[in-house]
């Protein structure tokens, strides 16, 4: 259940009657309504013992490691009129908006749900198919992430960021930064610089750093982790940036705002496993603001041979960081959905992913490479468009949730496809790579500094 409110709401003037009930969910409410004036809009809580945190620099004194969340002083469901991502704007961390065509979309499925037996399928499309009305310009629900991050870190006086990805992540961010003129640096392996590309002209403000001949997105991230301090980036969080989690959440909010209600299950591939926390975390969210039902179940996908979440939850044990990274390096060349490779998900720490499945009396599964095709083909055959491999594993997931009767054919499901490639994007638009500003050592992280220094020097 959602933390209940404290002392800080005593601030608040705002009668319990959730919007659910009391008006159609929807209406447009002014954020200023009934909000008396020494309530902050947002705070940054410790997920597990509820302390206050710093917004920037979230780590709870108790419990170094749980995660941060947010709490808005706003706790009806409250929607903007807008198409796009800032509809939900009341929970989102930023007060600043901006004009975009990103944004979340869910339609109920007429003939996938009518293959697969299901008789209350609902999709989020999280890619790019103007076609059924999503408009993320690089293609992935990294796009949900990106702008909310950036206007969150400006609102506090932050104008520099650095972030490693696997790729999708970058991309988003890249978009991001160029729209909203954001300095941001970008660390990527070198088999993940190909897929950094944008629908418009990358500005200058973006630089990509391009980790020579590595795989490794754990790499990527140390590097990362050691250029904030040295260079006085913000780092982007990952895991612990509430504006990134914020912004995934609004796929649920989206289904909550069409539909009324909350979906029984939500379904989706996992590498990081922060959409799951997301979903569990709007869900609560939403019940908080007089939604009824049990929180939506989790089900989390990852890919054959590489799931360490799918391992640890399986197997009731904690995910063991750096045993045998060779090991590990080769599991995930062998997987068709590379965005699921992430070696250090946020599994053992409080408000992580353990907790969200425990919360949501979740289930977590492996599929192969040949259920993903296999999934893919049948959505693209219905939906009449492609999805990426990732998106095929949650698919292939619903399908053995359904076999294992984890899921019934008759309840609500929302299926969240998170991405589908490039291709109608390269239909629409002139694609344009981000190009490379270094290239430096993945495992020599000294000389890959000194070769940064250079480039950071004043
Ligand atoms: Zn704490």
């Amino acid at each position: 259940m959602a933390r209940r409110a404290g002392a800080w709401w005593a601030f608040l003037s705002v009668d319990a009657e959730p919007v659910a009930k009391r008006r159609g969910v929807g209406d447009a409410l002014p954020m200023s309504e009934n909000r008396g004036p020494k309530a902050p809009r947002v705070r940054v809580v410790c997920a597990t013992c509820g302390a206050v945190l710093r917004p920037l620099d979230p780590r709870c004194p108790n419990c170094p490691s749980a995660l941060p969340r947010t709490e808005y002083a706003e706790r009806r469901f409250v929607t903007q009129d807008r198409g796009d991502i800032f509809r939900f704007a009341g929970w989102l961390p930023s007060a600043a908006t901006t004009a975009t065509p990103i944004g979340p979309t869910v339609f109920r499925s007429e003939r996938l749900a009518g293959v697969l037996g299901m008789a209350d399928l609902s999709v989020a499309f999280s890619g790019y198919a103007p076609e059924i009305g999503a408009r993320n310009a690089t293609g992935t629900f990294k796009d949900f992430e990106a702008l909310p991050t950036l206007l969150y870190l400006r609102e506090h006086g932050c104008d520099r960021v650095v972030l490693a990805s696997a790729g999708n992540t970058a991309r988003a961010f890249a978009y991001a930064g160029t729209t909203l003129g954001f300095t941001t640096t970008l660390v990527v392996p070198e088999t993940a610089a190909s897929s950094v590309w944008m629908p418009i002209p990358p500005s200058d403000s973006v630089r990509l750093i391009v980790l020579v001949d590595s795989g490794d997105y754990a790499a990527a991230i140390r590097l990362a982790g050691l250029m904030t301090e040295r260079y006085g980036l913000h780092s982007e969080g990952g895991a612990r940036n509430v504006a990134r989690r914020d912004g995934m959440g609004t796929a649920v909010l989206e289904y909550a705002r069409v539909q009324q209600r909350l979906p029984r299950h939500y379904v989706q591939a996992v590498g990081s496993g922060t959409g799951g926390i997301a979903a569990w975390e709007a869900g609560m969210r939403l019940r908080a603001s007089g939604f009824d039902g049990p929180l939506p179940q989790l089900h989390l996908a990852q890919n054959v041979p590489f799931t360490p979440i799918h391992d640890a939850w399986t197997s009731r044990r904690p995910i063991e960081p750096d045993r045998n990274v060779a090991g590990q390096l080769e599991r995930i060349a062998a997987i068709s959905a590379p965005v699921l490779a992430n070696r250090t998900p946020p599994y053992d720490v409080g408000g992580g992913v353990r907790d969200a499945l425990e919360a949501t009396a979740g289930h977590t599964y492996a599929v192969t490479n040949a259920e993903i095709r296999g999934a893919q083909r049948l959505f693209e055959a219905c939906e009449g468009v492609p999805i990426g491999p990732e998106s095929g594993a949650a698919l292939a997931a619903l399908g053995q949730g359904v076999a294992r009767s984890w899921i019934r054919p008759a309840d609500p499901i929302l299926l969240h496809v998170t991405g589908n490639g490039d291709a109608l994007l390269k239909r629409d638009f002139v694609l344009h790579p981000v190009p490379v500003w270094r290239r430096v050592s993945a495992t020599d992280d000294s000389a890959a500094l000194r070769d940064l220094d250079r480039a950071f020097a004043p």
